[in-house]
């Protein structure tokens, strides 16, 4: 076997794919959308897409294991925008649904198809929840190309929005399927997919084949081709591990350590409660650093809100729950703090892999106390290498004990001030105030060397 294959089946990279085709115009897609492809900056397919976009252009139906980074949305959206733009004299509205787990991921897909099919002049939908719905039956009314909602969402409008129907779309995809096939949103799917013609293409994404992605491959799938950008779950060779072994009391104290490290980093701190994602943000804006935190508990408004200020750089540091684990693509992350170790080995891999994207470094640092040590162990297993621990003076780490100890205490005292009023406020709804408060002038980042 060749050494290239072997990487790909060790899951080492997620390289573009040289031998396979090193162009999209090698691969059969049309000029137009070569150039769109050129104009976001994909000079060259990656390995999920050069495997996939040939079946697909082929009219197959599609599996594809392909892992968040990839490039797994360019491997559907441009076969899609293809047929779609070969078929131009036909009705085109209502052409393709795209489902995702969440609303942000569904968002963002809907992004990249605008992107690449803007000089096409195409007209996406997005249909999540949290937001206004009249807003989205008024898109429904434009008559988009593409439709792409999460499933409550989307049987919602099916089920209500006068006009609005899947009957005639060519084309069906589930993105992330694995997260897809959970049992909140089993019933929706089932639903859905009534409303679907049998008559369609339908390609499956998912970063793992679990049984249900199985079972529902054989309702749902019409002799597929099947494809894989990797095997098994890895991380790619431009991302730097590390870890802290932390005392649990001690943890903030590391974070504000490996934070003050990297001031000028954008990162993403993954902790395991909304509660926690609140605590942490209002605790390091007492410290004078910009952070601002994303949970389910927060209303879409509010979350959005915050990941466009951190995408903006208006705050440097996002903290969130595995909610923003998956998928998410935001450009320039160059860390990922993974403040609670994940029990589940797989969401360390989505966590880390929200930096190293496209082929750029990134650093993923993990603070593991002496109760997680043994799911860190289960990482290392499942990556199937050891990660490097960092060392650092104890002394370093108890000067810092003081202001943590503050800044909590203010914030623990904000939260519970604000959980009297919890029956109109939604968790997170206070952060624009606080924010405020950061960027005042009594507000200085802290350094070390305030307190010498
Ligand atoms: P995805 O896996 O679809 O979430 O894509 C991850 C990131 O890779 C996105 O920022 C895409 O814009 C980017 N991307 C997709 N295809 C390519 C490509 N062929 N070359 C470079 N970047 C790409």
């Amino acid at each position: 076997m060749a050494k290239e294959d072997l990487a790909v089946e060790a899951g080492e990279k997620q390289e573009p794919a040289r031998r396979l085709a090193s162009t999209f115009a090698e691969l059969g897609i049309c000029k137009e959308l070569v150039e769109a492809c050129d104009l976001m900056g994909w000079k060259e397919p990656t390995r999920i897409q050069a495997e996939a976009i040939p079946h697909a252009l082929q009219g197959k139906d599609l599996i594809a294991l392909a892992q968040t980074g990839s490039g797994k949305t360019g491997a559907f959206a441009l076969p899609i925008l293809q047929e779609l733009l070969e078929n131009r004299d036909v009705q085109h509205s209502f052409f393709a649904c795209v489902l995702s787990p969440t609303r942000e991921l569904a968002i963002q897909i809907a992004e990249q198809f605008e992107a690449l099919g803007a000089a096409i002049g195409l007209r996406c939908s997005v249909l999540v929840g949290g937001v206004d719905r009249m807003q989205q039956v008024l898109s429904i009314g434009k008559r988009p190309h593409i439709v792409v909602g999460t499933p409550g969402r989307l049987l919602d409008h099916l089920t209500d929005t006068k006009g609005f129907s899947l009957r005639k779309i060519k084309y069906l995809v589930l993105d992330e399927a694995d997260k897809l096939l959970n049992v909140e949103f089993e019933k929706a799917l089932d639903d859905i997919l009534k409303e679907i013609p049998k008559d369609r293409r339908t390609f499956l994404f998912s970063a793992t084949m679990t049984k249900k992605v199985n079972k529902l491959q054989r309702a749902c799938l019409r002799n597929p081709a099947k494809v894989e950008a990797s095997s098994k779950y890895s991380t790619v060779d431009s991302l730097k591990q590390e870890f802290y072994f932390v005392p649990a009391d001690y943890k903030d104290c590391y974070l504000l350590h490996v934070l003050n490290e990297r001031r000028e980093s954008m990162i993403m701190i993954f902790v395991r409660t909304c509660e926690s994602t609140r605590l942490l943000a209002l605790m390091l804006r007492n410290l004078g650093l910009k952070a601002m935190s994303i949970s389910g508990q927060m209303s879409q408004d509010k979350r959005l809100g915050a990941l466009n200020r951190f995408k903006a750089k208006d705050c440097n540091i996002l903290i969130c729950t595995d909610v923003a684990s998956r998928g998410l693509d935001i450009q320039g992350v160059d860390m990922v703090i993974n403040y609670d170790i994940p029990m589940n080995s797989k969401d360390y891999v989505h966590r880390v892999g929200r930096t190293a994207r496209a082929g750029r470094s990134g650093y993923a640092v993990s603070l593991v106390n002496q109760y997680e040590a043994q799911w860190f162990v289960l990482i290392e297993q499942l990556l199937g290498k050891k990660i490097d621990q960092c060392k650092v003076d104890p002394d370093e780490i108890m000067i810092l004990k003081e202001p943590i100890s503050d800044a909590k205490r203010i914030a623990l005292t904000k939260m519970k001030d604000s959980g009297g009023h919890k029956k109109r406020r939604k968790l997170g709804d206070d952060d624009d105030e606080v924010e405020d408060h950061a960027h005042s002038k009594r507000s200085k980042p802290f350094k070390k060397s305030n307190r010498r």
